[in-house]
């Protein structure tokens, strides 16, 4: 099925090892009526290979699959759930250099990136085979001594699992580590550009020993068609969801009809606070991973820079040289720095936002232009003196431009960080520890990078306030989202 574009024989040899067709019930089979489409490189846009174009009827067949596993599964022993993730684990590490291409070939991030998100996913199945054998409940005696109460934790059920093209592994193995550690089975839908990558890792799944039926791939390009009636299917009890809030809103008014246990990783619009008083060397380090990592595609992405007008035209130039420098390209190459954005769409979307900035006043010290090429690239950016009023300062930008506006006060920066409908990170750099506190209380975000530029961690609790979700995943709580709480009343005692 696979219809190979490329003449490079290891990128070749990389995507004809990946499966292409839909995971169900622990069989790989085609999607009804044979139905396929084209996932493109974005940095040639061309097309890479083919893959199962699933229908509704296709996915109620994983729903089925799935609520068929689920019961055995959630009596599945613990210690067992945690070693088939722990060889994922090892399996996906093994693999590292070539699932790091193959993310590279349908995500277009250059391979530094994806071998990174590579270990981060795989951390994730780490993380949560080590937190399989820890589910614990409680015991206690009635307050009125006459009584006991008996609270113990139950897999909530089949989930389906939805997740975007940004980081089409880690994105996949935070909600599936946590789903197997839990014992609930899934079904799993895969951003429609990015599927090769969590294919590749269903594979790895199975060789690790995961039983039929526990785990279902289902690629589309019908995303909503496809999903709606899984979310109101009353066999399924969880939904879990990474990606827009425009999108998450919808989702959360489907579940409502079977009152599923939903969380909810959304969008983000994160404030980057550099004081008078900060290391300016590690807040230009920090902004740099803040802003550059994933080309900017991140929802942890620093999208609005606040810089003390003291520091602000040192830090503005600081920051356009090292974006200047940025090599950019077809991420394959070990020589390239930033990759195409995701598709065209992405690209309009940056380009309008930059050029909107420019027409209400910011100026543009680097980049501010398309790169020429085949592929969807935009110039590493930086745009000084943004007013309030330019729409990167309320919409996510999603893309590789630093958007830099000098401040004075204390209170003010904080209020202008908060005025968003997002919340789900922050960054703050300044050595004063009072001030370090008070502004981290006052932010309105699920995580906040105190002096520090990246947040993401396996053993860390992830999820944002406001309208960038609801729950967290990964740390100790992550487990949680998939556990439901029963508790017991015994009497006679
Ligand atoms: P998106 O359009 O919301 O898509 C995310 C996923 O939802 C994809 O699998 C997509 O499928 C599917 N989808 C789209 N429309 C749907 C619908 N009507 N019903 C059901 N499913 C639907 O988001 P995106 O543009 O791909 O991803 C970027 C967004 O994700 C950004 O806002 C970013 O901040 C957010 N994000 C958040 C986190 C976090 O942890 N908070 C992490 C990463 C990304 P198709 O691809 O087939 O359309």
């Amino acid at each position: 099925m696979t219809h190979q574009q490329t003449s490079h024989p290891r990128e070749s040899a990389v995507l004809q090892a990946v499966p292409t067709q839909l995971l169900i019930g622990g069989k790989w089979r085609p999607a009804t009526g044979e139905r396929t489409y084209q996932v493109e490189d974005p940095a040639t846009a061309t097309p890479l290979c083919s893959v199962a174009d699933a229908t509704p009827d296709d996915a109620l067949d994983a729903v089925t699959a799935a609520s068929q596993a689920q019961p055995q599964w959630a009596q599945h022993p613990p210690r067992e759930r945690g070693e088939i993730l722990r060889r994922a684990f090892e399996l996906i590490t093994q693999r590292h250099e070539d699932l790091a291409l193959l993310m590279t070939m349908e995500m277009g991030k250059p391979l530094a990136e994806s071998r990174a998100e590579i270990t981060y996913a795989a951390e994730f199945f780490r993380w949560f085979s080590e937190e399989a054998v820890r589910i614990s409940g409680d015991y206690s005696v009635a307050p009125n001594g006459s009584g006991r109460f008996l609270v113990m934790r139950q897999p909530v059920g089949p989930a389906v699992l939805i997740t975007p093209w940004n980081f089409p592994m880690a994105m996949g193995t935070r909600k599936i580590g946590p789903a197997i550690a839990a014992g609930c089975t899934a079904v799993i839908k895969p951003a429609h550009q990015t599927p090769l990558s969590m294919l590749a890792l269903a594979d790895i799944l199975i060789e690790a020993g995961l039983p039929d039926g526990v785990l279902n791939v289902i690629t589309t390009t019908s995303a909503s068609a496809v999903s709606e009636p899984m979310i109101r299917d009353p066999r399924v009890r969880k939904l879990s969801f990474t990606g827009s809030t425009a999108v998450g809103r919808a989702l959360i008014e489907q579940s409502a009809q079977q009152v599923l246990k939903v969380s909810l990783e959304l969008g983000g619009n994160a404030p980057f606070i550099v004081f008078d008083d900060a290391d300016l060397d590690a807040a230009v380090d920090g902004a740099m991973l803040a802003k550059m990592r994933n080309t900017g595609e991140a929802c942890t992405a620093a999208n609005r820079f606040y810089v003390h007008a003291d520091l602000a035209d040192e830090f503005a130039r600081r920051i356009a040289d090292r974006m200047a420098e940025l090599r950019i390209g077809r991420g394959v190459s070990d020589n390239v720095d930033v990759g195409p954005l995701i598709d065209q769409n992405q690209l309009n979307k940056v380009d309008e936002l930059v050029s909107d900035a420019v027409s209400r006043g910011a100026e543009v010290l680097t980049g501010g232009t398309r790169h020429d090429g085949p592929g969807y690239f935009y110039r590493p950016t930086v745009l000084t003196n943004v007013p309030v009023e330019a729409r990167l300062s309320c919409e996510e930008i999603f893309g590789p431009v630093a958007a830099i506006t000098p401040f004075t006060d204390e209170q003010a920066v904080i209020d202008q960080a908060n005025d968003t409908e997002y919340g789900l990170v922050s960054y703050l750099y300044t050595r004063d520890l009072q001030r370090a506190l008070r502004v981290t209380e006052a932010l309105q975000t699920g995580m906040v990078g105190l002096n520090q530029g990246l947040v993401s961690n396996p053993a860390a609790p992830f999820g944002g306030v406001k309208h960038s979700g609801l729950g967290r995943e990964g740390g100790k709580v992550g487990i949680d989202e998939f556990l439901e709480t029963k508790y017991v009343a015994i009497g006679g005692l």
